[in-house]
Parts: structure tokens; sequence; C-alpha cells
């Protein structure tokens, strides 16, 4: 029987909706959340990815604005940007888009914005917050991840979860929430041993390497929960054939657009698992959504919201 495909667009439809209701009561009350975007140069994925999020914030009335330096911009002068976001009151959430260019020392920017307004969950006080289990903001994508297995019911409590991908922004993340819903988790990487036989092992697969299709059915358990994070572009023709040979909707696309997106979970792997995420329309939107989740979570925690409130945000 092939896979229950886990429809992220839905989740994060409901996750928005939800989201929407608490903006309304914050703006009742006087406040309306705020975020800053900083897009250095004019990469055109960070411009697409940026223009999403501006675009879905303001849909659901947080507010919005874009700070774009130029490419050559100095470390000093970006970091004084975001010492001036920090200072802005109205300003809950900043976020400076990735990848930044190679004279800007990434590290002293991320750790310039204030912990309280990190709306990525990269700053080493945030990751210290999810380890210790305190409230702070989780990294959007990770936590869209839980989102999706939680909202899905796929138990998490006891399952065997394998991780892999150990980067700070997704794969060390998603482990350390599942770990704290109780899992137990193996984490993998590029010189991890014998790969195949150990994501087998897995109830609940989480990939996140940056490889089309490298997960194969021989890595997945008969009716595993498959996560596929990745996000590839294929524009290669017979890269397209080895995958896509005969599916006429992706046909449609890559001639109409030159590429495909696809994650890192092979096609087929849909007749093995259980449940999967699709990509499209899988873990991307869910990203989005926990931004905005995120955004709003800023604003109630510089308003001093109580741990109780937060847990339900
Ligand atoms: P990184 O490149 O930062 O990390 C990739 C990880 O995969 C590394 O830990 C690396 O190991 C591991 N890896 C690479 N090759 C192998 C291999 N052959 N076997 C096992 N592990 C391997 O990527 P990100 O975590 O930032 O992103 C991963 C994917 O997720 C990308 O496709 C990205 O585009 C996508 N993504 C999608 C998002 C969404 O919203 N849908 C959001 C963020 C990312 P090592 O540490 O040893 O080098």
């Amino acid at each position: 029987m092939p896979a229950i495909i886990l429809d992220g667009k839905k989740i994060a439809a409901e996750i928005r909706a939800e989201v929407t209701v608490e903006i309304q009561g914050l703006r009742a009350a006087g406040v309306r959340p705020g975020l800053a975007v900083v897009l250095v140069g004019s990469n055109p994925a960070s411009a697409v990815y940026v223009r999403q999020k501006v675009k879905a914030c303001e849909e659901i009335g947080i507010h919005s604005e874009t700070h774009a330096p130029p490419q050559a911009v100095s470390n000093r002068d970006l970091v004084a940007l975001i010492n001036q976001l920090n200072q802005r009151d109205e300003i809950d959430g900043i976020l400076v888009q990735l990848p930044l260019p190679s004279q800007v020392d990434m590290k002293q920017v991320l750790i310039t914005i204030d912990p309280a307004k990190d709306v990525d969950g990269f700053h080493p006080m945030n990751v210290g917050f999810l380890s210790t289990q305190l409230p702070g903001l989780v990294p959007c994508t990770p936590a869209g991840i839980l989102e999706i297995l939680k909202r899905s019911r796929i138990p998490i409590a006891g399952q065997e979860a394998v991780v892999v991908g150990r980067s700070q922004i997704v794969g060390k993340p998603t482990a350390m929430l599942l770990l704290n819903n109780n899992a137990t988790v193996t984490v993998c990487h590029s010189k991890t041993r014998n790969l195949a036989s150990i994501c087998r092992r897995a109830d609940i697969l989480v990939v996140a390497v940056g490889r089309a299709g490298m997960i194969t059915q021989e890595y997945v358990k008969p009716g595993a929960s498959v996560i596929d994070v990745g996000a590839n572009q294929v524009t290669d023709r017979r890269e397209f054939d080895k995958f896509f040979r005969g599916n006429k909707k992706r046909e449609h696309s890559f001639t109409k657009n030159g590429s495909t997106l696809m994650g890192d979970v092979h096609p087929r792997v849909v007749e093995v698992a259980g449940a999967i995420t699709p990509v499209p329309g899988g873990v991307g939107p869910l990203t989005i959504a926990m931004l905005m989740v995120n955004t709003v979570k800023a604003a109630n925690l510089r308003r001093g919201a109580g741990i109780q409130e937060l847990s339900k945000v």
C-alpha cells in the first residue's frame, strides 16, 4: 500500500489560521507584531524566499519590512543595522536571510541579534533554551517538522528516530526536538558508516542532506514515517529522467520551467514508507508558517508572557 502523503500545505494553513486569531487578539490589545528581514545582495533564490516570507506575514497582519544592504556591505555596517533593529520596540523579530557574502562574519552577525527577537532560533541562547527545554525561539524548519508529526498523530515517544544531517539549521535542532519528545534519536552525517542499515531502524526518518533522491527504498523500514527536508532543483534532463520519467505533471513543469524541485528522498520510497512528506508541499510551507508563529511568540515573550501562556503558542 502506498504511503499516506503528509500534506504540509494543509497543516501550514491550519497553523496560519491559528496565528491569525492570535494576532487579532494582540492587535485588539494595541500590539502589532513586527518582523524585519535583512536580505544582503541579490541572490535570486534568497530574494524569492524573502518575498514569500514578507508576503505571508503581511497577509495575516504582521508588520514586515525588508532591509537590503548591498552585496559588498561591511561586517561593521551589517552589525550596526542589526543593532538598530534590536533597539526598535515595534520590531519583534529579526531574520537575516542566509547565505551571507564571504566578507561578512556570519557568526558575529547572528550572535548580534537580540535573542528575544531571534525568530530563526540560531542564537546560542535559543539553542541553549531548546536543549534545556526552557521557553525560547525554536528554528522554524525543525519546529515545522514536529508540527507535521504531531498534527498527523504520528507517535514520537519511545519511537526510533533517525535524522540524516547535522546542520545547525535543520539536523541538530530536529534531533533535539525529537529527543525532548522522548524519541530514541540517532543523528547521521557524511562520516556515518552503514547509513542504510541505521536508517532502516527508523520509525521516523528525517532527511536533511541536500542530495536529490539519495535516500532510496533500501534505507527505509516498511511502514516508517519519512520527513523529506531536502529542497533540490533538478535542472539536468538525465537526472530528471532518472527520477521522474513518465510523470506527466513533473514533465510539464520541467519543460515549462527548465527545473523541478525535489527532495533528498527517492520518489519510489512512497511504495515502502507508511507516511511521507512530498516535495514540494511538505516541510517547505511549514517553515514559513513557523516563522509567523515565532514572530508572535517573540512579541509575547518580549512583553513578558508567562511560561504557561507560551507553551500554547
Ligand atoms: P547542510 O549542507 O548544512 O547540511 C547537510 C548535512 O547532510 C550535513 O550534516 C552533512 O554531513 C550531511 N550529509 C551530506 N552528504 C551526506 C551523505 N552522503 N550521507 C550522510 N550525510 C550527508 O544542509 P541544510 O541542513 O541546511 O539543508 C539540508 C537540505 O534541506 C537542503 O536540501 C536544503 O535546501 C533543505 N532545506 C529545506 C528547508 C525547507 O524549508 N524545506 C529549510 C532548510 C533547508 P557533514 O556534517 O558531515 O558534512
